[in-house]
């Protein structure tokens, strides 16, 4: 469904049945933190989502604010690898176990 900024978003969630208008994002409710639309506008949850479809990544998120004083808040994102039981310090490229580079790539010695 797409966010209020027009960007495609798997959590995003809204409601516009007969006059309702409920806007939700399912990934930050689930960690219990509070979301209102300007947080779309930064978010990385869509290109990560557009980057990296592997059904092992969980994703994280929470809402911070950088640098405190100086920037607005946004949502910072943790990832997660099922499979492998690991943090993926890249969520945009994952922790590479399941998808390895083809042999071509391999280096002979
Ligand atoms: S805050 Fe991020 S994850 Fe939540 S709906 Fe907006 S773009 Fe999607």
């Amino acid at each position: 469904m797409k966010t209020p900024t027009g960007i495609d978003c798997q959590y995003f969630y809204g409601d516009y049945f007969r006059g309702r208008s409920l806007e939700e994002c399912r990934l930050l409710k689930a960690a219990g933190q509070p979301w209102s639309p300007d947080l779309c506008k930064t978010c990385p949850v869509p290109g990560i989502t557009r980057a990296n479809a592997c059904p092992n990544l969980t994703l994280h998120a929470s809402v911070g604010r950088p640098f405190s004083a100086v920037f607005q808040r946004r949502v910072q994102i943790s990832a997660w690898c099922e499979k492998n039981k690991r943090a993926v310090a890249e969520p945009h490229i994952g922790c590479g176990e399941c998808h390895p580079l083809p042999p071509i790539f391999d280096v002979k010695k």
